[in-house]
């Protein structure tokens, strides 16, 4: 059964905003749920916290941790079929698929993320132009609502609830398991080309030409060189090895770094990430670079820097991510970067990808076809948050959208705007769900709302 808990308060990636849950509830039994209808408070459900900002916060709700329903429930090793409890992580069933010849069909840039925050997010990876979102591998899932009804979606059963949880932010109910297909793989090795790129014209060239033969393409993007280039970077593409002989090679477990302590504010400015930038930029000789690496470095560089968001100090930092489409990209990069340089905010970890034309199943999806840019900046303060306010009008301009899964302040307007479906997404809100982030991109005054209010 359900028991309140005296658990640490959720937070979130960012560390920002730091928010107050009136309760934290860990749910650990499918079979045994409690009766959330009886609960007087606004529920969300809350897994990893790995989304940077407030949709995974519930500012004086109910925080319904499901990272405790973690079974397995079956793996049909001939298809490559999957099903599992919903807080299963990306890495326990990497553990367990990898040895088997599988792999995740969609990956995003962390394994430490669970299967209902992936559908819940409608993630993408760095496949995106040849596989879409991790809701098109996505066969059905168990969807437990309010009221204690649960229902099996699916693209034929209970569609409309199955299109509206894809992406729907945990607010449709609590995903109880869900079932995926996987991708065969020969070994866990990864053929990987570095090519340096020295301006965004030929960032879209090389990304044109890769996204043919490549699975796997993405790019770290300088962005503080300004003039007619606008960014130059290193893109990486990838392919699986397909060499039977090192199926069986053993792959070295890499022991995470942890940073001991929150770095000070003004160790990061745009000096010391103009710094970084020549360093890494130049850091490979040549223009092109060949190599064959594990898996793990290759999708989860990051994972290696247990807390690395305390690179970011104390107050946290902000994530933003857009996509806009192909025909306004190069216009809204030169606003949205010039925008950026004069600001004197600098970004250390820039990522640049093309999103293919794969339809996204979620109502609320957020990959579209287009250029996405995935920035993060220090929290501090209003001119941080103004900044960004400006950088959604250039992105409302050019037909594009912010990913909500990163995103702690964009306003409804913009919102409403970015996801113009929201509306009917909003009739399959369950009525007791609710969270920081839908109640400020929604002007409606939900039956949830009201229960905050009370
Ligand atoms: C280093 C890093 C790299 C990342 N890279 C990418 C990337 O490449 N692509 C990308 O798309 N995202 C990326 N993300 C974001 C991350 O993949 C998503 O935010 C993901 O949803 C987090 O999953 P989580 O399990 O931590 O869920 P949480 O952050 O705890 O919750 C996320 C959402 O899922 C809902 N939810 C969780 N479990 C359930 C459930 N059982 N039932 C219903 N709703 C539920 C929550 O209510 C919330 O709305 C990255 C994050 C980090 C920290």
């Amino acid at each position: 059964m359900l028991s309140s808990a005296k658990t640490k308060q959720p937070q979130s990636w960012g560390r920002y905003p730091k928010v107050q849950h009136c309760q934290v509830l860990p749910v650990y039994w499918r079979s045994d749920l409690p009766d959330l209808s009886s609960l007087e408070l606004p529920v969300l459900p809350y897994a990893y916290g790995r989304s940077y900002g407030d949709s995974c916060l519930n500012e004086g709700g109910v925080s319904l941790d499901v990272s405790r329903l973690r079974r397995f429930i079956s793996f049909d090793e001939e298809k490559g079929l999957l099903r599992c409890e919903a807080g299963v992580s990306l890495a326990e069933i990497l553990e367990v698929i990898v040895p088997r010849g599988w792999f995740l069909p969609v990956s995003p840039g962390t394994r430490f993320v669970s299967v209902g925050g992936a559908i819940a997010n409608d993630i993408h990876g760095k496949n995106h132009h040849r596989a879409g979102t991790f809701g098109c591998h996505v066969t059905c899932f168990e969807l437990l609502r309010s009221n204690g009804e649960r229902f099996v979606c699916s693209p034929n059963e209970h569609s409309e609830l199955f299109h509206a949880t894809i992406g729907g932010l945990g607010l449709t109910g609590v995903i109880l398991w869900a079932e995926f297909h996987l991708k065969p793989i020969v070994n866990p090795y990864i053929d990987v080309d570095h090519i340096r790129f020295s301006s965004l014209d030929e960032f879209f060239e090389i990304s044109v030409e890769s996204d043919k033969d490549y699975e796997y393409t993405v790019s770290w993007a300088d962005i503080l060189i300004g003039g007619e280039n606008l960014c130059r970077g290193i893109f990486t593409r990838g392919n699986h090895n397909q060499s039977k002989a090192l199926a069986s090679k053993h792959q070295k477990k890499r022991l995470p770094l942890a940073l001991p302590f929150n770095f000070p504010i003004f160790a990061l400015n745009t000096l010391t990430v103009k710094a970084f930038n020549e360093l890494y930029y130049h850091a490979q000789l040549s223009k092109r670079v060949h190599k064959v690496v594990p898996y793990d470095p290759f999708f989860y560089p990051l994972d290696s820097i247990h807390n690395w968001y305390r690179m970011y100090g104390k107050r946290g930092f902000l994530q933003y991510q857009f996509v806009v489409p192909f025909e306004n990209a190069r216009e809204a990069m030169k606003e949205i970067l010039g925008r950026i340089r004069r600001s004197g905010e600098g970004s250390f970890l820039t990522v640049l990808k093309q999103f293919g034309n794969i339809q996204s199943p979620g109502m609320l999806s957020f990959p579209r076809p287009g250029l996405t840019l995935a920035l993060d900046f220090a929290y501090g303060g209003q001119k941080t948050l103004q900044l960004l306010d400006e950088l959604d009008k250039i992105v409302l301009q050019s037909c594009g959208a912010v990913y909500p899964a990163k995103d702690a302040r964009m306003s409804a307007e913009s919102f409403q705007a970015f996801f113009p479906k929201w509306k009917e997404f909003a009739q399959y809100v369950d009525p007791h769900f609710s969270s920081s982030f839908w109640r400020r991109v929604t002007a409606a005054r939900t039956q949830s709302q009201a229960l905050v209010a009370f």
